[in-house]
């Protein structure tokens, strides 16, 4: 059994520190014991941030950007090693894996152009012999907490951004995969980034209380589900912090009457099942419009639901892996007696699902129901799990309305052959990342990710230029050269 602990300079074991079980979610076994930390080791990882700072941030923007090639290319190096350390703890099959590092390695991609990003504006002659330079500093220590979908893949939404703007970063991955992130933050090291610029302190709500309230940590990333979004948002704000707190989601596509049904179909089964629908951006509820198209998409979805080959991640021919923990099964279990109880039809029942050899894993088979009405409480609130719901709507505008009343807002999708209809979707629809005929538009890392609605809390999306906003702040300076001009004491409100 592993002892995963945290990644602090200097940092030693007193006594028995409190641990937590971690699991391989395809046998049910306990592979791991997480040491769990608390407010001595936030204090530690603060320690160290605030020493590495000063040399971090003073260092030639281009020199940190030749950490992050070197730190690509080990990544690149390490892919299928970082991608079984994944799915030994999520569950998630290899190519899954594969393709959530490759989405993070882009991120530091991005961040390898850093000097270019953080480049200032220059106006001359904004008064007599008076110039003025914009330009944007590192806010100094900063924290990120992330969830346990992308174990990976949402830590380098954050560090390679945070570090290459000059900050140092504490890491606070999440309690039920965490062997990933201790991976990918000890290549970032070998990479060149100092020790004391990139901790990672474990644990649950007593650390992240203890970075919330920490007055040297100047700003906090949170990725997890909406009611801890909105904790963190709360709480970081009133201890004066900069905060971004990505929440949960509940994400339609909206299948038109014309649209390519075998495509619709072939899009949902992997927005609505790939990762065992434990995805921020995974489509949960599909919005056929017009009862023939619901009858057709319905009779196309039910024998691929029932043909998903689900498996541990180490066989290939998986398309789907096991939930996260026997809680999680149980309380996506839970939703699917609650859609029966409230007269959804249980077109495919995933229940019961047994894998010969795996029996004790965490596994769900595919479910979908039809007929979803949208007071159920399977259509309100996230399932997170291999669950998709088909809520019938009669007409295009009722789809539309359906997407703009709910809570959430990350993603969306309209599938199509009508250009009209797709731009007034695009315009219309009230949810921040929108595809057309795209299930899962997650942005690219030169974009910026970010929902709208309960789906995000603060002003800023993760990665891309939003990224660099978020980790620097702007210093604007006005100078005048030669100083030799006399203009006598001034008294108004100095105007050109
Ligand atoms: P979670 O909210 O349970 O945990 C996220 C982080 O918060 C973890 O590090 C956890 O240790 C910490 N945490 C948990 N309970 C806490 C508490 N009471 N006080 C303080 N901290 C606490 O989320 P999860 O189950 O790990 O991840 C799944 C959720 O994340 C889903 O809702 C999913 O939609 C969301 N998610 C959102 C995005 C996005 O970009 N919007 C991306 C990935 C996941």
């Amino acid at each position: 059994m592993s002892e995963i602990s945290h990644i602090i300079p200097g940092w030693v074991m007193e006594g028995t520190a409190e641990a937590t079980p971690v699991y391989n979610p395809a046998t049910g076994e306990q592979t791991g014991r997480l040491v769990a930390g608390g407010e001595a080791e936030v204090q530690a990882a603060v320690a160290a941030a605030l020493d590495a700072f000063p040399a971090w941030s003073a260092t030639p923007p281009m020199k940190r950007a030749r950490i992050m090639f070197r730190y690509k290319q080990l990544l690149e190096e390490n892919a299928d090693r970082i991608a079984r350390v994944i799915s030994a703890e999520h569950g998630k099959t290899h190519p899954d894996a594969l393709g959530e590092v490759q989405r993070g390695l882009e991120v530091v991609e991005f961040a390898c152009g850093i000097p270019h990003l953080l480049k200032g504006e220059y106006s001359r002659d904004v008064g007599p012999a008076i110039d003025t330079f914009a330009g944007r500093e590192a806010l100094g220590v900063v924290a990120g907490i992330t969830p346990f979908n992308f174990p990976v893949m949402v830590p380098l939404w954050m560090f390679p951004m945070a570090l290459a703007c000059g900050n140092c970063f504490i890491l606070k991955p999440s309690e039920r995969d965490p062997s990933a992130s201790n991976l990918i933050v000890q290549l970032a090291h070998e990479a060149g980034v100092p020790e004391g610029a990139l901790t990672v302190v474990h644990g649950g709500k007593t650390v992240v209380d203890a970075l919330l309230a920490h007055p040297d940590i100047a700003a906090i990333s949170f990725v997890g589900s909406t009611p801890i979004a909105q904790y963190v948002y709360a709480t970081g704000a009133a201890h004066g912090k900069r905060v971004q707190a990505l929440g949960g989601a509940k994400n339609h596509m909206v299948i038109l009457p014309d649209a390519d049904l075998d495509q619709a179909a072939d899009a949902l089964m992997g927005a609505g099942y790939g990762s065992a629908g434990e995805r921020c951006m995974a489509v949960s509820v599909a919005v056929p419009v017009g009862e023939e198209t619901a009858d057709k998409l319905v009779e196309k979805l039910a024998p691929r639901v029932r043909a998903l080959k689900i498996g541990p991640s180490t066989d290939p021919d998986a398309e789907m892996g096991p939930l996260i923990t026997r809680q999680h099964l149980e309380k996506v279990t839970d939703y699917i007696e609650a859609g029966l109880r409230e007269k959804a039809e249980l077109v495919v029942d995933g229940r019961g699902f047994s894998l010969q050899g795996y029996e004790n894993g965490f596994f769900l088979g595919g479910t979908l129901f039809d007929r979803v009405s949208p007071d159920m409480t399977i259509y309100k609130e996230e399932i997170f799990g291999p669950v998709l719901s088909v809520v019938r709507a009669a007409s295009y505008e009722e789809a539309v309305t359906l997407i703009n009343r709910n809570p959430f807002g990350n993603g969306t999708a309209l599938f199509t052959r009508d250009g009209d209809a797709a731009r007034d979707f695009v315009s219309r629809i009230k949810i921040g990342m929108v595809g057309v005929n795209v299930p899962i538009p997650v942005p690219v890392a030169f974009h910026s990710f970010g929902g709208w609605k309960n789906s995000a809390f603060g002003s800023h999306g993760i990665y891309g230029p939003e990224g660099v906003h978020f980790y620097t702040r702007l210093k604007t300076v006005t100078s005048r050269w030669p100083t030799g001009i006399r203009a006598g004491a001034a008294f108004n409100f100095p105007t050109m």
